[in-house]
């Protein structure tokens, strides 16, 4: 297939379904065709929500709060996307180390140095000695804190930006949502829209080779079949997390910028049970933050249980999950049993489960004292590198959303340069 007035994309997560959207809308993009290569199945990359009996579970991005997250409040609104509370931000049992654990935080934070490149994990150690600042990670749920790319100031950030920490800092009174009918409804809307304004998607194209021609470049896919797909391109946006441009022959990132990229792996289990025995114990629509792998547990109203782990934690589930069902849910309802110190005998057993293991959940800059330029870009502009690790808000769909506009503003500049 050879197209010169071609603007490719590829990935069809948020950031590459919002790009695709804004250049089709876009007169400068008329006589261009816009096409999206995905190499899964599907649009949405990490958002992605499946159902079981009443309930929509998000596997992936589950939750935004309209105060951090502007641009995914107004696209929910536009969408006419029903939204409902995201009740977690109230701790149930709480850790022995969450007692003045606000105190502590709130006093330590304007010790943090920009100048300084330490760690948070070592910042606590320096500050409380080290078995304090291992109380302090376990009793805040999230490992990636214990990381040593993990600054302070990027530690302080997730602590006040995440809906089960925020009542350890001064943001403890913002509400979070999640859409009744998943991220996945989200992510629906926009293929459609992208079809009607004549979006071409092609699925299960995998990305794997570039080549520069004169004035073009051509992309190498390879498809179920395995057979090589080539395109030539006038401009190609990548909008695929970093470690995944890593993959390509394209000297990523070390041609492309100074600054370096860390990742971080994400599980989610999901357990549904015949009656809501939580309701009993009053954990309804409540979260607790465990010192054991389960680490984060939300009792989603009568409907279902989940748990959330990264880093560290969420590699013991992957094993766990290789080993086989019957490992998994034993590990999974003795641990739960400590956690809630409720008999493993007392516990009923789930009649049914889903779990998701991410790779690469989370993504980000580690230089974060610096500012990372929009997009990046080589070929004079043509091939272009989006994400949100790129933005301040790595991690969220809110960063996927400015990604996806940065990446399409960057094409259309040039467009109307060379009109
Ligand atoms: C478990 C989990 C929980 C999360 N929770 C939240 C949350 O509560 N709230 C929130 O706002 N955000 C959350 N996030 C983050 C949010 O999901 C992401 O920030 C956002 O979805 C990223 O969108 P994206 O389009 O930039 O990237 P992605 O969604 O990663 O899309 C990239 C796409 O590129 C495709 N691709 C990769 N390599 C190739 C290749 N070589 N060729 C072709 N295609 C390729 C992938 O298949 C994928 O579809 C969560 C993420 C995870 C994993």
């Amino acid at each position: 297939m050879i197209n010169n007035k071609l603007i490719s994309i590829i990935g069809s997560g948020i950031s590459g379904l919002i790009c695709a959207l804004i250049l089709a809308k876009s007169s400068l993009c008329k006589g261009y065709i816009i096409q999206i290569f995905e190499n899964e199945d599907r649009a949405g990359g990490r958002a992605l929500s499946i159902k079981f009996n009443n309930s929509i579970i998000d596997l992936g991005a589950g939750r935004f709060s309209p105060t951090f997250h502007p641009n995914v409040s107004a696209l929910t609104n536009e969408l006419g996307k029903i939204i409902e509370i995201f009740p977690f931000t109230k701790i149930v049992l709480p850790h022995p180390h969450h007692h003045n654990l606000k105190k502590i935080l709130t006093e330590l934070k304007p010790k943090i140095k920009s100048t300084c490149n330490e760690s948070f994990y070592q910042f606590l150690i320096r500050h409380v000695g080290i078995e304090k600042s291992q109380n302090i990670v376990n009793a805040l749920g999230y490992d990636s804190l214990f990381l040593p790319e993990i600054s302070p100031k990027i530690a302080y950030h997730i602590i006040e930006m995440h809906p089960e920490t925020q009542c350890f800092s001064d943001n403890d009174c913002f509400d979070w949502f999640n859409l009744v009918e998943g991220f996945s409804s989200l992510i629906y809307s926009l293929y459609e829209m992208s079809i009607d304004l004549g979006v071409k998607f092609y699925f299960n194209h995998k990305l794997v080779h570039f080549q520069n021609n004169l004035n073009n470049t051509q992309l190498c896919f390879s498809n179920l079949e395995q057979s090589k797909i080539l395109i030539n391109s006038e401009y190609t946006v990548l909008t695929l997390p970093p470690t995944a441009l890593s993959l390509l022959n394209i000297n990523f990132p070390n041609e492309w910028t100074d600054f370096t990229y860390g990742s971080i792996s994400l599980f989610k289990g999901f357990l549904f049970f015949e009656s809501p025995w939580w309701k009993d114990y009053g954990f309804e629509n409540k979260v607790t933050i465990v010192d054991n792998p389960l680490r984060k547990i939300y009792f989603k109203s009568d409907k279902y249980i989940f748990f959330y782990t990264d880093n560290t934690y969420s590699n013991f589930w992957n094993e766990k999950t290789q080993k086989g069902e019957s490992e998994f849910l034993n590990t999974v309802m003795s641990l739960m049993s400590k956690a809630l110190n409720i008999s493993i005998i007392e516990l009923p057993k789930p009649i049914n489960h889903f779990f998701k293991f991410w790779k690469h959940g989370v993504e980000f800059a580690k230089e974060n004292s610096l500012e990372h330029p929009k997009v990046l870009s080589k070929n004079n502009g043509k091939i272009i590198s989006t994400s949100d690790a790129y933005t301040s808000h790595s991690g969220w769909m809110e960063g996927a959303i400015i990604a996806g506009r940065n990446g399409a503003n960057f094409i259309l500049k040039q467009l109307e340069k060379s009109n």
